[in-house]
């Protein structure tokens, strides 16, 4: 018998499923229930058989022959490079530049900007304390490496960035504000516009961490204002281990590759090296060929469903479960932004998270347990970690009555 949650208003989440085929198996003897999206997401059928297409059609090195299989494959990179800058909206392909995910987008921006030679003793690099690690670590090193500060902004209990402290920070001194889309952990959709105002009225450039944004939300780097901007393919449906960094074409252009090597030449010899244009110069070596054609083909996927429904259709899966969940007795909700995306964050009272998730694994039911890369959020709420349950689009309000059911049993088994 069908699972009438199934039957959503918004999307059509039976046939979207029978696009997945890694959903269809039982854990533990129990139907898979999949709520780790925010680690990484399924792939739909339009992805795994795209990278078959890839390996037994054109596979070849890019940018590179004269021969047929070169020509496909440069040509399919590029479509997708052309597909991605429609997706986000910039105004040229090449501000798409291909990395292999969001950490290693903002490498490069910080280690770009340290050959650059833009910071120095005295210049601020303001951080939101809502971020991922691989939103700190970088511009931590890059400001032990220059002598400059990372200074952080604050957040309030309910997981949201306080506003009124991030003006005060900001200052003539401030060059780069740093802050994510979506935060991983916690679920808060920040106010990206607003606040990209607000640093460029101090006169610093804007980093936003679009990890968690992809696969939830419409893109518009160009409305947003915000001078770079990244995000994962495996976020969003694609594979892993590619990703793209945006940019201002000015800025771009302006700063120092960090990477050398082929491709990213314009001529070599040992007396002088130049350099090859956007966005070569920041695609040192081979690139991720399958990874950054596939990842087009993730964008088709999404853009055919329409990142409006899906989004309408999450929105619906997280007030079912912040309304199914409070049942629990001794539930407490680790964040409670006013705008909330793809995450709900809780604890459970007198429970050890790892306990629960471990018994929620046994009934076949996938959450996260632990800091989800975010010590920093964990020390400002004095918890060692959480249970996190991510949506995406094939998941269902008849799953989330099934983590119920699990939490419950778990629950009484515990306590
Ligand atoms: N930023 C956020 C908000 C994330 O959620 C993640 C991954 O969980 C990352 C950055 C790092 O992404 P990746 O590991 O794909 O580079």
């Amino acid at each position: 018998m069908m699972d009438s949650s199934l039957q959503e208003k918004t999307l059509d989440v039976v046939k979207i499923r029978e696009q997945f085929p890694i959903l269809h198996q039982e854990v533990n003897g129990k139907p898979l229930v999949y709520f780790d999206n925010a680690a990484t997401t399924q792939k739909p059928l339009a992805v795994i058989n795209a990278i078959t297409d890839y390996y037994s059609t054109i596979n070849s090195n890019v940018h590179r022959g004269v021969h047929h299989l070169s020509q496909k494959a440069t040509v399919a990179l590029e479509e997708s490079r052309h597909k991605i800058q429609q997706h986000i909206r910039a105004a040229e392909p090449h501000q798409v530049i291909f990395t292999q995910g969001t950490t290693d987008s903002i490498n490069l921006v910080s280690i770009a900007m340290e050959r650059s030679n833009l910071l120095r003793k005295g210049d601020e690099v303001l951080v939101s304390a809502l971020e991922h690690h691989s939103n700190i670590v970088p511009w931590q090193i890059l400001c032990e490496r220059t002598g400059a500060t990372l200074k952080v902004i604050p957040i309030n209990q309910q997981g949201e960035i306080v506003m009124e402290e991030y003006r005060a920070l900001l200052s003539e001194n401030t060059r780069l504000v740093t802050f994510n889309h979506i935060s991983n952990a916690l679920g808060t959709v920040n106010p990206v516009q607003e606040m990209t105002r607000l640093a460029h009225d101090a006169g610093a450039w804007v980093f936003v961490d679009g990890a968690q944004a992809a696969p939830h939300t419409a893109i518009d780097v160009q409305a947003l204002d915000v001078d770079f901007y990244a995000f994962s393919g495996h976020k969003a449906y694609g594979p892993t281990g590619i990703g793209v960094l945006y940019g201002k074409e000015k800025i771009l252009e302006d700063l120092a590759p960090y990477r050398g090597g082929g491709e990213m030449i314009e001529s070599v010899s040992f007396e002088k090296t130049t350099y090859a244009g956007l966005p070569h110069k920041f695609e040192a070596g081979t690139p991720h060929i399958e990874g950054a054609i596939v990842m087009g083909a993730a964008i088709d996927f999404l853009n055919e469903i329409g990142l409006d429904r899906i989004a309408t259709h999450e929105e619906q899966l997280i007030s079912h479960a912040l309304k199914r969940m409070a049942e629990i007795e001794g539930m407490r909700f680790i964040g409670e932004a006013r705008q909330r995306a793809g995450a709900i964050s809780f604890l459970i009272e007198g429970l050890h998270p790892y306990d629960v998730g471990v018994l929620l694994d046994q009934m076949g039911i996938a959450l996260r347990t632990g800091h989800h890369c975010a010590q920093p959020i964990m020390d400002f709420f004095d918890i060692p970690g959480t249970l996190r349950a991510s949506f995406g689009l094939y998941n269902t309000t008849g799953e989330i009555d099934r983590m119920m059911e699990a939490l419950q049993k778990a629950v009484s088994m515990l306590r």
